[in-house]
């Protein structure tokens, strides 16, 4: 049986006014994406691609110009701020910094508890109980919660984040690139607490990050984002082990292999950097950087193409991906199309990139 969705976004596009002369900035521009119950949708696209304008869309903290959230059947799209409020219990988020989301003033124990005081439905005793215990779980000493945010390493403040969004167990945690300013052996322990709690609570996760590796550990499907628009769209293996469109390529030539032969083969892959010239906005927004374009590139904008595949999922915004995908590697079919706890861990004290 399929879970259920948790959320579904379509046709989002959302704006931001740059001053009466300019046209508004299309900072996300027709992105549809759905996550069910238990499933980690990766979104992945290097800096100011539109992932955290999506996040914070779907939180109501964006305007949407254009298009429908629905979270749990329901339509929040323009919510009011009272079903909003509603919501936090079902709808959180864990940000890269979590200075943001930690007052520096406040103990742990106090922000960890905000939550449950808002609600009024627990005593303090209960409370207390339950600051315990969601610290245990990500691994924080039983003192934690009479500390200040301040007197924790970045790794532990995000683990405290992660405690601190699961206090009223929600539906669906929001991570925007939440190990991306960790070393890379805290990256691994962070993201196997997320993997341990996502089964532990049938958790779903849209997590945002700009390398591909970070997020293909923990998702089931990934979604490739470019100035707003989806690139394309798979499981994470038909996306990270047989990515078709140039973008995708280009963001993983950018990442080192062990194999020195894969190594060099995805450097020719390489691209021009990004110009300082926009690209135009009537054809494919990457073009103008794309080794492949040809003249109906910079004139007509590709729809995503559904491609020959075991998940019948995987897709390519990309004019010539028949052309240059014309015979599909074999994926293994039961590879992570559904949320199936995957047990797997990156090695810790090892980085997120290649370790099975
Ligand atoms: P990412 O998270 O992928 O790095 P963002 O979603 O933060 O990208 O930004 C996408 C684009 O939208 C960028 O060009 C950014 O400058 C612009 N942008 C984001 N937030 C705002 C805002 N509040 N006002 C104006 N422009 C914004
Ligand atoms: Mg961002």
């Amino acid at each position: 049986m399929t879970p259920p969705l948790v959320l579904d976004i379509r046709d989002l596009a959302v704006e931001f006014r740059q001053g009466r002369k300019t046209p508004p900035l299309r900072a996300v521009d027709g992105v549809s994406l759905s996550i069910r119950e238990g499933e980690t949708v990766g979104l992945v696209g290097e800096s100011g691609s539109g992932k955290s304008t999506i996040g914070r869309a779907v939180l109501g903290l964006n305007p949407i110009h254009s298009g429908r959230v629905h979270f749990e059947g329901t339509d929040i799209t323009h919510a009011a701020r009272a079903t909003r409020r509603g919501l936090a219990d079902r709808l959180q988020v864990v940000f890269q910094d979590p200075y943001s989301s930690l007052n520096p003033a406040r103990t742990i124990g106090r922000t960890l508890a905000e939550p449950l005081v808002a609600q009024r439905r627990s005593d303090r005793a209960a409370i207390a109980e339950r600051v315990a215990t969601m610290l245990e779980r990500v691994g924080m000493p039983a003192d934690t919660a009479d500390r200040y945010p301040g007197q924790f390493s970045g790794g532990q403040r995000q683990r405290i984040a992660i405690a601190r969004a699961l206090m009223i167990s929600p539906r669906l945690v929001i991570c925007d690139e939440p190990v991306s300013a960790l070393d890379l052996s805290i990256q691994a322990q962070v993201m196997n607490l997320l993997g341990d709690l996502q089964r532990e609570f049938a958790l779903s996760y849209l997590f945002i990050a700009h390398d591909l590796p970070v997020v293909r550990h923990l998702s089931h499907r990934i979604i490739v984002l470019y100035r707003g628009r989806v690139m394309e769209s798979g499981t994470a293996d038909e996306v990270y082990s047989d990515p078709v469109h140039p973008y995708t390529q280009t963001l993983l030539a950018a990442v080192p292999v062990p194999d020195p032969r894969a190594q060099r083969a995805r450097r020719q892959r390489r691209v021009a950097a990004e110009p300082a010239r926009p690209p135009s906005a009537a054809g494919c927004v990457f073009a103008h950087r794309c080794a492949h374009a040809v003249d109906i590139c910079h004139i007509v904008r590709p729809e995503p193409l559904p491609l020959p595949g075991p998940s019948g999922t995987h897709t390519a915004a990309c004019h010539r991906s028949a052309e240059l995908h014309p015979h599909p590697v074999a994926v293994n079919p039961s590879a992570k199309q559904h949320p199936v706890p995957t047990g797997h861990h990156v090695r810790e004290g090892s980085s997120c990139e290649d370790s099975e």
